[in-house]
């Protein structure tokens, strides 16, 4: 039978145990050990069954166990010693209460995805996983930060196998009761709602529940309320589900509603405004246009209200795919905008900010990103390649600049330590060193650790993860349709002694999955190798709707499905935050082979390292940038930029050959000897690998793994990430904010109109002729070189602009490089608006060298000189 409703029926908790409610609720114990390990003494067996889920363990606890557990003294003081530590932790001051005042009282973060916990599958992949950490860094050192999300009624989907290694999607329906969320509520405990019009006289309303990330409220919208048409509450159904309008709808919800949900979050609990909106990625880009609605709606202007919300908003950009760029069509945004969304907001000028009216875009088109960094004052990358590679992607924005000067900066990535770095690991620097938990300053100490610990340790986790790969692959298989009489072979797959490489990740194309089977041959030599062998374990789910995606899984599978080859290489199906916390610290390699540069950071990568893995990648992303010749190896590209070229050197086919070939090598002559303690061929006086002695440690692969721990431990951690955050972004925008707001936004309304005039007079502005005056025919270093430009400014006066010259070596093509710049200063009004300008500069560099002058706006409410994208060359 079929029940045709269902309740979650709360659990009532005995008096001296009641604080278990919170310790289930707050999700901090998804990173906090000591909690963890009480959730699993209250009662194993039930721990087990509930797949590590607090909430759910709670519900099905019988009323004897809570008696029992209520009856025991010790686990009583156990469970009010971590109630009382869960306080401390969620108010006591921390780092960021020692910033000061100014420091801004509250940063609100919107993102499509959180990956939090296996417990609230509400994540794809690495922009989820991102989001989750960056929370729970704020949340240690005591940003104040408010997250903002959709809660998807049945997350992102459950990956299966078919026979034939076919992906299978499913979508367990969650039912948010038995989640670790509460719902928001008006004083008379009715739900609170937020209300967006939809066109025919139609409504979106949503619910709001909050979850609890430590000290960050995280809130997010549910459509599937009582009230709502069946198409309305189908639109926080599923996580990247629809195309189009369904999605142009959820991130409608997401960044319009998202603040909406803020406001009734700020009237029901006096949590102080955000001051700064940081947005992860486009799709929550109609945050800034639901802004300004709420200044427009004060009788506020349109351009006064784009300044303002410019100010204090930071956006980050996460793909160089363009796959990865939301994208409508401009008519479907009309649509949807004249049901009256934003009412006092003129339609154009909000078609305008997602318009692609540069070279190379498409004038029908409204591009999430675009509108994203036109909204934002300040906007950033997620690695220092992928920063250079964004202002090369979205230059056409800022015509007439050199790419280096696109207003687009770098914050490279990390991981929250406290969720990626194995128990274990934790448990030997307690033994070693006396420390309760791993922080930035501690991985130093990683060179003290005595080889024999850290093999045995590495050895631990890599048998930890053989263990649970054993019961995947046995699991898929009855999932497959194997009868348990087939599948003995399972309890046989991978061996706690073999050098173990992971590979699990997200299966769009440019990650290239496939790439090991380039040689099928080779890759099977590797796996069978006499004396040096390795093991590979794959995981990773393709988009629904990527049938490229869905054949590169089916090829691994199919490859991995060989009885020759089965027990040394593995496809575990369903990879998610639970998979991966085992799967990290067991793998000795982890690898990574992107088509460069279309990995923006990558993550995995780094989890692996702060568990002592080694990592095998193209310098793509983060690794671009931390990789320093002993932390791990560089499979080399052999198309170092690819799409920045008109030409590239090597075709898709040559180029993946060439680069799967390189990894083989790799692979089979340096890695894999190293990790048995042979030299690698070739060596003067290399032994023959069966000469080593069996219980000798290999000290070269233990040095690189104590290096990796120490160097790279505090670089890739999410506390280094959101401090960058917080000092390079948050802090200026929430300045830049509350310049503008000051005196009733009196500084937004002239800066406003100042940007309109010059906006209006810039055609009228030109560097009329320029002449250079004390130059001889052989200058030579340490010459000074007199400048003097004609300019003329037409409507502007000087105070509006910045006159420079930029100087220095010039290429063949009469490219500056290298170059610096200097101001140069009126000398005389030469009448109707022409001025004479000039400075002087000293050569500083032999070889030849040039210089140019031009103009630029220039006031201080601008955060950089191509803010504005104007610029008069000469
Ligand atoms: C870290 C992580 C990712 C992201 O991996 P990338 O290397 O950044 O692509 C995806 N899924 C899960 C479950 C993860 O833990």
């Amino acid at each position: 039978m079929k029940a045709i409703r269902r309740f979650t029926v709360r659990t009532v908790l005995p008096e001296s145990i009641a604080p278990l409610a919170r310790l289930a609720k707050n999700l901090r114990w998804s990173w906090h050990q000591p909690t963890l390990e009480l959730f699993h003494d209250l009662d194993p067996q039930n721990w087990e069954a509930s797949g590590h889920d607090p909430i759910r363990a709670l519900g099905a606890a019988s009323r004897q166990t809570l008696e029992r557990i209520a009856a025991d003294p010790e686990l009583v003081e156990r469970i009010r010693t971590l109630d009382e530590g869960l306080e401390h932790y969620l108010s006591a001051p921390r780092w960021y209460q020692s910033l000061g005042e100014d420091a801004p009282r509250s940063i609100a973060y919107f993102s499509p995805e959180y990956g939090i916990s296996a417990v609230l599958p509400q994540y794809s992949g690495g922009l989820g996983i991102l989001a989750g950490d960056h929370l729970k860094a704020a949340s240690d050192l005591g940003v104040p930060l408010v997250g903002v999300g959709l809660l998807y009624q049945a997350g992102y989907f459950k990956q299966s196998l078919s026979r034939d290694g076919w992906q299978q999607e499913t979508y367990p329906v969650l039912d948010p009761n038995g989640l670790p969320l509460t719902l928001l509520r008006e004083e008379d405990g009715t739900p609170s709602r937020i209300n967006l019009p939809l066109p025919n006289g139609r409504h979106l309303m949503a619910q709001i529940w909050r979850a609890d990330v430590g000290r960050v409220p995280l809130l997010l919208l549910d459509a599937d309320v009582r009230g709502n048409d069946d198409a309305a509450r189908g639109i926080t159904d599923r996580l990247y589900g629809g195309g189009g309008d369904h999605r142009l709808q959820q991130e409608l919800l997401l960044g319009m509603g998202g603040v909406k949900a803020l406001r009734v979050f700020e009237r029901l609990t006096g949590a102080p405004s955000p001051e700064v909106y940081h947005t992860n990625e486009g799709h929550a880009g109609f945050l800034g246009v639901e802004r300004i609605r709420e200044l427009m709606d004060t009788g506020m202007g349109w351009e006064e209200a784009l300044t303002v919300t410019r100010a204090s908003t930071v956006f980050t950009t996460h793909t160089p795919v363009p796959a990865g760029i939301d994208r409508f069509d401009q008519a479907e945004v009309r649509h949807f905008l004249s049901a009256g969304l934003a009412q006092s907001v003129p339609t154009d000028k909000v078609l305008a900010l997602g318009a692609e009216d540069y070279e190379g875009g498409d004038s029908g088109k409204f591009n999430m990103a675009v509108m994203g960094l036109r909204l934002a004052q300040r906007a950033n990358g997620v690695a220092k390649l992928h920063g250079e590679v964004s202002r090369q992607m979205f230059s056409g924005l800022w015509p007439g600049f050199d790419v280096s000067e696109v207003p687009i900066t770098s914050v490279t990535n990390g991981v929250h330590v406290p969720t990626w770095v194995d128990p274990q690991l934790t448990e030997l620097a307690k033994q070693q060193f006396g420390i309760a938990s791993v922080h930035d300053r501690d991985w130093a100490r990683a060179y003290e650790v005595p080889d024999q610990e850290l093999w045995d340790l590495r050895r631990r986790l890599r048998s930890n993860l053989i263990e649970d790969v054993r019961g995947r692959v046995r699991a898929a298989w009855l999932k497959r349709g194997a009868a348990d009489a087939q599948l003995g072979w399972t309890d046989e797959v991978l061996d706690p002694d073999i050098l173990t490489i992971g590979f699990a990740r997200r299966v769009p194309t440019y990650k290239r999955l496939t790439l090991m089977l380039r040689d099928p041959a080779r890759l099977k030599a590797l796996l069978l190798h006499p004396t040096h062998p390795v093991q590979i374990v794959v995981a990773g789910k393709s988009h629904p709707a990527d049938e490229q995606g869905k054949r590169m899984i089916q090829d691994l599978v199919q490859f991995t499905d060989d009885p020759e080859l089965r027990h040394r290489i593995v496809f575990l199906p369903n990879y998610d935050i639970a998979m991966a916390r085992t799967l990290f610290p067991g793998c000795d390699v982890w690898l990574n082979n992107p088509i460069r540069p279309l990995e923006a950071s990558g993550t995995s990568g780094m989890k692996s390292a702060i568990n002592g893995g080694l990592n095998v990648s193209i310098m793509d992303g983060w690794w671009d940038e931390m990789y320093d010749g002993d932390n791990g190896w560089a499979i080399p590209s052999a198309n170092p930029r690819e799409g920045t070229h008109t030409r590239e050197l090597y075709t898709a086919d040559q180029r993946d050959d060439i680069e799967a070939s390189a990894l083989y090598d790799l692979l089979e002559n340096t890695v894999a000897p190293l990790f048995y303690g042979q030299e690698p061929p070739g060596d003067a006086g290399a032994a023959g690998p069966s000469d080593a002695p069996a219980d000798s440690l290999p000290r070269e692969w233990l040095e690189m793994v104590k290096h990796t721990l120490a160097e790279l431990g505090p670089q890739v951690s999410a506390s280094r990430m959101l401090k960058d955050y917080v000092n390079r972004l948050y802090r200026p925008a929430s300045d830049s904010g509350r310049t503008a707001a000051a005196n009733q936004y009196q500084a937004a309304k002239e800066l406003a109109a100042w940007i309109l005039k010059v906006r209006d007079g810039w055609s009228g502005v030109s560097v009329e002729h320029v002449d250079s005056i004390g130059i001889s025919d052989a200058p030579q270093i340490g010459d000074s070189l007199t400048i003097q430009a004609y300019v003329s400014l037409g409507s502007l006066k000087p105070s509006d602009v910045v006159v420079e010259a930029a100087y220095g070596k010039v290429s063949s093509t009469d490219k500056l490089s290298d170059h610096q710049f200097l101001d140069l200063q009126v000398a005389e009004d030469l009448g109707s608006g022409r001025y004479l300008y000039s400075g002087t500069l000293h050569i500083e560099v032999a070889g030849s060298f040039g210089y140019t002058v031009r103009v630029l706006p220039e006031h201080s409410g601008l955060a950089s000189k191509a803010e504005l994208g104007l610029v008069a060359n000469a």
